[in-house]
């Protein structure tokens, strides 16, 4: 790729496939069968495995996964789900497809969005059913601590793990702390395939559950009819959906997941060494730690500038000056428009903050050392001038 103005640009993410990933997903189209099957299977016992949980049962999309496992925790009309507002809005939106009222929560501060546990526990009411916590950018959130005050409440814990495959605290994955984990492979996420989702669970009610509602309540899957011996029928035994996925972008993952702690490994260093050439520029705060890189996926690299006017202005200016992509993660959910009209009157002052001075920096495994000098670079002489008035 070329900037206009003859630069290669420096994209927020990039996805490398590999041959073998293209001769697994040939060999599925090949096989002629594409509804979920045997490689669907193979992978959500590999993914589940991986995890070290009982069940792994693969959906259409992260938002899926969280619609089945809020509705597995049993909410309903009436039921307050907390969530945090720095996370993308399918956290929220899910609670909402399964009837519940999402409740806000703040997150830690600067250098943790993370649900801050303390604003979870003083927004619990009698009506709150679940929480669910988001682990930003891959970065573990304060799960140990979320989960006793949902077990001192008799409240499920759903853990948003759209960003943190392969990410672990004490060596226990993400994902595996609540009730059910829902994961994202999405185009631009760390495991990306296009379209999917997966939803982990050590519970085997959670995970009949969303095996059956994913594929409409059907008593047996068109691959078990396709296999049974006897002329096959089925019933429908409650309202379900169209969650399911294919066998190809099974293929995919399968593959793929063969490099996942590879790609993670080099997504550590890569943050690692961002860290340590951010770490004095003047008006930045980097989030996390050095500790908590070898804990996360790192799906994302997140900086916050100290002030509140400059995040607009240093976005422009990488992009046009320096073919520098960057992102915003995220726009506070209960500022969005259909969010605002419904549930007006929200102030959440940390996560509000958050979304006015955070830019997300490009990263991906297969960067190079010269394009992330040259990211640093261009922020340093971005804020510099910035600062100066130049
Ligand atoms: C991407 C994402 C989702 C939604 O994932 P899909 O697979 O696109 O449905 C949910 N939560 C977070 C935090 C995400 O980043």
């Amino acid at each position: 790729m070329s900037g206009s103005e003859g630069f290669p640009q420096i994209p927020l993410f990039d996805l490398q496939l590999e041959p073998e990933d293209l001769e697994a997903v040939a060999q599925a189209l090949r096989s002629g069968w594409l509804a979920p099957g045997p490689r669907t299977e193979a992978f959500e016992r590999a993914f589940a495995e991986h995890l070290g949980c009982a069940h792994g049962v693969a959906v259409s999309s992260c938002t899926a996964a969280l619609h089945l496992a809020y509705l597995a925790a049993g909410v309903g009309p009436g039921d307050e789900v907390i969530v945090p507002s720095i996370t993308f809005a399918a956290t929220a939106a899910a609670v909402v497809y399964a009837g519940g009222t999402p409740v806000f929560a703040d997150i830690i501060g600067p250098e943790d969005p993370s649900l801050d546990p303390q604003d979870v526990a003083d927004r619990i009411t009698p009506r709150t059913k679940a929480v669910g916590v988001v682990h930003m950018a891959g970065y573990p959130a304060p799960v140990r601590e979320l989960r006793a005050l949902c077990d001192e409440h008799g409240l499920a814990l759903i853990e948003d793990v759209a960003h943190a495959p392969d990410a672990a605290v004490d060596g226990r994955r993400l994902g595996t702390f609540g009730l059910a984990g829902a994961f994202s492979f999405f185009s631009n996420k760390v495991l990306s395939v296009g379209e999917g989702g997966l939803l982990a669970t050590d519970d085997d009610r959670v995970a009949a559950l969303a095996r059956r509602l994913r594929d409409h309540a059907l008593s047996s899957s068109a691959w078990e009819r396709s296999q049974a011996t006897e002329p096959a029928g089925y019933d429908v035994s409650e309202l379900g959906f169209n969650y399911r996925w294919d066998e190809p972008r099974a293929a995919l993952l399968l593959s793929r997941m063969g490099r996942l702690e590879r790609d993670v490994a080099r997504r550590r260093e890569l943050s690692l060494a961002y860290r340590r050439a951010l770490a004095d520029v003047p008006g930045v705060v980097l989030p996390y730690t050095d500790d908590a890189v070898m804990r996360s996926s790192c799906y994302v690299m997140p900086i916050v500038l100290e002030d509140l006017d400059k995040q607009g202005p240093l976005r422009i200016a990488l992009r046009e000056r320096h073919g520098v992509q960057t992102s915003l993660l995220y726009p506070s959910v209960h500022e969005f428009t259909a969010y605002r009209e419904r549930w007006p009157g929200i102030s959440l002052p940390r996560s509000e903050r958050w979304s006015r001075t955070e830019v997300t920096i490009p990263l991906f495994p297969h960067m190079t050392e010269e394009q992330q000098g040259r990211v640093v670079a261009a922020i340093r002489t971005e804020l510099a001038a910035l600062d100066g008035g130049a």
